[in-house]
C-alpha cells in the first residue's frame, strides 16, 4: 500500500514497557482518582499532591525503555517518512525509539508555566512554587493536558488525518474524545481504518479491521506487512 500513514497511539504501546495504563483493571485510575490529579482544579486546590503523582510517574518513565512496538514504527516512518505518528502518551518512548511524533496530550519531560504558558524541560522532580524562566510567576507545572483542557496541535492532527490512506489505531481504548473521533472522521473521509489492541474494544465496530494481540508482537507483524518483507 503506498500513500500516507496516520497512527494514533495510547497508553497500550508502553505497557510492555512496564508503564501503566488507564483504564484497564489495574489501571492508574484504579489508584488514584481522575478529580484529585489530573485537572486544572486538582492542582489549584492541592498542588504538592499533583506534582508528587506526576513526579512518580516522570521517574518511573524516565526508567523504562522502547519496546518492539516503537521500534517498529520507528522503522516504518525511516521508510516511509510520510508517516506521521500521534500519541496521547505523555512518555518519551516514541522518541527513544528514534520516532518523531505529535504529542496531543503533553510530555512529561517538559514544564509549562500556567500564567504565561512559556516551556521548558522539566527536571525529574518538578517542586511547588516553582518560577517560570521567563515571566517569573510561581506557577509552573508539569506540560500535561489535563480532564477539561484541548489537547495540542487539533488542527494540525486533523489536517494529517484527512490527507491520508491509512488510519491505525494502536493500544488506545477508544474512549478518551478527542482522540476516539479519529476514527469516525477517518470513516466520513472514506480513508481505510486499523486497529491494534490486546482485545476488541468498544471502538472496534468503527474500524475496518481489528488486529488482536500484544503491541510488542503485533505492532512489528503489522509493520512488516506494510514494509514488504
Ligand atoms: P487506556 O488506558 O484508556 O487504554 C489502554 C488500551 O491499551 C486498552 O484498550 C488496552 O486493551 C490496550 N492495551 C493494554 N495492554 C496492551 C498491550 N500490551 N498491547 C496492545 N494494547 C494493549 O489508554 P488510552 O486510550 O491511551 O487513554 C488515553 C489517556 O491515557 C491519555 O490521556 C494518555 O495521556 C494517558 N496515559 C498515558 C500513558 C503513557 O504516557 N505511557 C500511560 C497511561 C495513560
Ligand atoms: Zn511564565
Amino acid at each position: 500500500m503506498d500513500g500516507k500513514i496516520v497512527i494514533l497511539t495510547g497508553a497500550g504501546i508502553s505497557a510492555e514497557s512496564g508503564l501503566g495504563t488507564f483504564r484497564d483493571k489495574d489501571g492508574i485510575w484504579t489508584k488514584h482518582s481522575i478529580e484529585d490529579v489530573a485537572t486544572p482544579e486538582a492542582f489549584a486546590r492541592d498542588p504538592a499532591r499533583v506534582q508528587a503523582f506526576y513526579n512518580a510517574r516522570r521517574a518511573q518513565a524516565a526508567e523504562a525503555t522502547p519496546n518492539a512496538a516503537h521500534v517498529a514504527l520507528a522503522e516504518l516512518q525511516a521508510a516511509r517518512p510520510d508517516t506521521v505518528i500521534v500519541t496521547q502518551n505523555v512518555d518519551g518512548l516514541h522518541e527513544a525509539a528514534g520516532a518523531k511524533v505529535i504529542h496531543m496530550h503533553g510530555e512529561l519531560s517538559r514544564a509549562l508555566c500556567a500564567a504565561c504558558r512559556h516551556r521548558w524541560d522539566a527536571p525529574l522532580e518538578m517542586r511547588v512554587g516553582e518560577t517560570c524562566l521567563l515571566c517569573g510567576a510561581p506557577e509552573a507545572r508539569p506540560d500535561i493536558v489535563w480532564f477539561g483542557e484541548m489537547p495540542y496541535h487539533m488542527e494540525e492532527i486533523l489536517d494529517h488525518l484527512l490527507d491520508a490512506d491509512l488510519f491505525v489505531a494502536i493500544g488506545t481504548s477508544g474512549l478518551v474524545y478527542p482522540a476516539a473521533g479519529f476514527v469516525e472522521e477517518a470513516r466520513i473521509a472514506g480513508i481505510d481504518t486499523v486497529e491494534i489492541n490486546l482485545e476488541a474494544t468498544e471502538a472496534s465496530a468503527l474500524f475496518d479491521r481489528t488486529v488482536t494481540g500484544p503491541a510488542s508482537e503485533a505492532v512489528p507483524a503489522w509493520v512488516k506487512g506494510m514494509l514488504g518483507r
